[in-house]
């Protein structure tokens, strides 16, 4: 039987104890039928851990957990007590921030540099949920002097909570923070592919004080669990991260029990750069919007648009810098790019470069994989593109970008938009007039101006189109979890 903690010992040296179980109710547990999965380490495809593989059966047990905590403790707990909860938690993790930023490199392949950004902003969001915690506002409404009216904001319930394997723990706090903020509890599934760093995290949980069965966390396999909660009957809500198909499938098995549903999904998001820009930092600007966590980001700028007028200079550039990046052992100091997250990632990523080659695109830099070992591959770059070439319009969710070019804002408004997703946009331009015009044009839900892939936690994120439902951070995120009673008196 596989011990619930096994020693794991990090490439910096650190050794610290992996729970392997499921969480439920405020213990870490076996499966019920006493199932594991392997998790592997994308850079060496080595073995790093076995864990437990929830099944529906942990599924009832855990929205049951959930249940009681919401109705007997939680949900009706006193605000500032939530509050000084997440503010511990958020504490913890900057006290843990070094292990969990080894765990995410060495479960997900990312660069130490991104898992380091990322459980900062961990820190930093758990902080900000922790004062919304108090602040939960209703209205008063004069509706005349016979009646009183007025609004309360009121907790969902039990939310289950699905989430992608680009950004563990950042996806595990923009999940949990709004949720327990505004008193739900949650039954939250990490992705397969990298299920430590939440699980390391449940230890945080319990110091902070959250009482049991407040947060459960079941790793194991999408369409088993996610059909499971997305029926479940107690389950109120479900929050979803990842990609635009499993996004539809959700929708489809919540919609017999009503259920709240947002999504965060994918895109395809265009990035301009107009001929009055800065071009080197444009350049800089462009790399971080593809390059940046090995280009596994849901708002990646994968579409570049450049203007006629300086795109050979841009391009030349923007080769010469992709080129310098470094990649490779996301522990080496300087690593900017790491690995891919799986065998099936850069399948798939590999696939696309051939697919581009055969539509005639012509490959400036990258194409290849690097090593014989581990899921690495150079940062790509296609031009020569048209727009109806695959690599344009399809994610591919690796640090592959196609180079377009364009000569007025009418044309590139019309590229940017002719695109089933909106995540995300990004101009480049030192016109402030040029940047306002385009940003309202443009279909996004969020727009950067001489910066890219930039975050902040009261700011809020999430997409138009096919690229989902609601908002995630900035007090929008909390409109996802609370629900609006009226009340009204005769006086
Ligand atoms: P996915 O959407 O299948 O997986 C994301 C999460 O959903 C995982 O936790 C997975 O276990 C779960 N899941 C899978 N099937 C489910 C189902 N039927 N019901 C409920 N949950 C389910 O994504 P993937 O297969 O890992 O990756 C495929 C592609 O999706 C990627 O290449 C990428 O293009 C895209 N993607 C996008 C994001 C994003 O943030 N937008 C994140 C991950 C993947």
């Amino acid at each position: 039987q596989l011990p619930l903690r096994v020693p794991i010992t990090l490439p910096s040296g650190v050794t610290y104890d992996q729970p392997t179980g499921l969480f439920i109710n405020g213990e870490f547990v076996p499966s019920r039928q006493h199932k594991t999965f392997e998790v592997l380490n994308p850079s060496t495809e080595q073995e790093i851990a076995h864990v437990y593989e929830a099944r529906e059966d942990d599924v009832d047990v855990a929205v049951a957990a959930a249940k009681a905590a919401f109705e007997n403790k939680w949900g009706t707990a006193d605000p500032e007590f939530r509050s000084r909860c997440l503010y511990k938690l958020a504490d913890l993790v900057d006290k843990h921030a070094e292990v969990l930023a080894g765990i995410e490199s060495l479960d997900n392949g990312k660069s130490l540099l991104c898992s380091r950004g990322d459980v900062d902003l961990v820190a930093k969001y758990l902080r900000s949920c922790a004062g919304w915690a108090d602040k939960i506002f209703g209205r008063t409404i004069d509706t005349g002097s016979t009646h009183f009216s007025y609004t309360r904001r009121e907790p969902l319930g039990v939310c289950a909570q699905i989430i992608p394997w680009n950004f563990p723990l950042l996806m595990w706090s923009w999940k949990l923070g709004p949720a327990l903020a505004t008193g739900n509890t949650v039954v939250l599934k990490p992705a397969e592919a990298t299920p430590l760093s939440a699980l390391y995290a449940c230890q945080l949980v319990q110091e902070a004080g959250i009482p049991a069965g407040v947060v459960n966390i079941l790793p194991g396999f999408g369409k088993l669990l996610g059909d499971r909660l997305c029926t479940h009957k107690d389950v109120k809500k479900i929050a979803f991260t990842g990609s635009t198909a499993t996004g539809r499938h959700i929708m489809r098995s919540a919609a017999n029990t009503i259920k709240k549903v947002t999504l965060e999904l994918g895109g395809k998001s265009p990035n301009i750069v107009f001929g009055d820009a800065d071009l080197d930092k444009a350049v800089r600007t462009i790399a971080f919007g593809i390059f940046y966590n090995s280009g596994e980001v849901c708002c990646a700028g994968s579409r570049v648009y450049v203007q006629d007028t300086v795109y050979e200079e841009v391009l030349e550039k923007f080769k010469n810098y992709a080129e310098s990046l470094k990649v490779g052992d996301p522990f080496q100091e300087g690593v900017f790019q790491g690995a891919q997250t799986s065998q099936m990632q850069i399948d798939k990523i590999l696939d696309y470069v051939q697919i581009g080659t055969g539509e005639g695109a012509r490959v400036v830099a990258g194409g290849e994989r690097l090593g014989d070992k581990g899921y690495f591959i150079k940062p790509t770059i296609f031009a020569d593109v048209t727009e109806d070439m695959r690599i344009v319009k399809e994610e591919i969710f690796g640090p592959v970008v196609t180079v377009s070019k364009f000569s007025t804002v009418d044309e590139v408004i019309e590229m940017a938009n002719d695109s089933e997703y909106g995540l995300a946009a990004g101009i480049h331009t030192k016109d402030i007039n040029k940047a306002m015009d385009v940003s309202n044009r443009v279909k996004a839900g969020t727009v950067w101006i001489n910066t890219y892939n930039s975050f902040h936690q009261s700011v809020p994120f999430g997409g138009f189109g096919q690229s989902g439902i609601g908002r995630e951070m900035g007090a929008e995120a909390l409109d996802n979890y609370t629900q609006v009673k009226a009340v009204r008196m005769a006086i």
